[in-house]
């Protein structure tokens, strides 16, 4: 769409990089369908439309007072974050054999230096991402200020992505993620989604800010 000669250019759905049913039986095909083809479809159909919406209040189409901006903003917040947050969290993880087991490179090195062991660390994130209370994300960031590795959380999809605090791996832990398969277990797809962690990602990713 185009607002007084400025293009705002729109969001695309990109292929996943495996095949939806590739993290069985970790994740099942049912759970990839709906999360993939109806959830992250749907942010990125959202914030499309939100951002069209938004184009007419900069171009002055909508009267001030005809429409909610703090509303608007906060749709394009938490579908733009849906979106990108979902793009990475397909991509951080990879189909048994690929993914899963203990990482090794500098995120090992880094993990060992900061949490002891790569057992202890495993232990402490799940600790957390088990804890989370309702719907959000646990993820692991690295500190462009001090070098540390920071488990973190946020709920629902409330996160800017600060440049300063990258994402090296995150956990998805809204019900669609899980509820299909997993019901009210969210301890059990946890543990089944270390199982598919692509620990090559994570290490591209550190080696961006070393
Ligand atoms: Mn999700």
């Amino acid at each position: 769409m185009e607002v007084n000669g400025i293009e705002l250019k729109k969001y695309e759905l990109k292929p996943l990089p495996y095949n939806i049913d590739a993290l069985e039986p970790y994740i099942s095909k049912d759970i990839m369908d709906v999360h993939y083809n109806g959830h992250h479809k749907g942010y990125v159909n959202t914030s499309n439309t939100l951002i069209d919406r938004f184009s007419k209040i900069v171009k002055g189409d909508a009267q001030t007072g005809t429409y909610d901006i703090q509303g608007v903003v906060r749709g394009l917040v938490f579908n733009i974050n849906g979106h990108k947050l979902h793009s990475m969290f397909w991509n951080n993880m990879a189909p048994e054999g690929k993914g899963g087991g203990a990482p090794g490179g500098k995120i090992a090195d880094l993990i060992e230096k900061q949490y002891g062991s790569f057992d202890r660390f495993k232990q402490l994130f799940t600790e957390v991402a088990n804890s989370l209370p309702g719907t959000g994300w646990t993820t692991l960031n690295y500190d462009t200020e001090n070098g540390n590795l920071q488990i973190m959380t946020f709920e629902n999809h409330f996160q800017n992505q600060l440049a300063e605090l990258p994402i090296l791996m995150l956990a998805d832990e809204f019900e669609h993620a899980y509820y299909l398969q997993y019901k009210n277990k969210r301890t059990d797809y946890i543990s089944a989604w270390w199982n598919v962690i692509n620990w090559s990602d994570v290490e591209n990713k550190l080696r961006k800010y070393l």
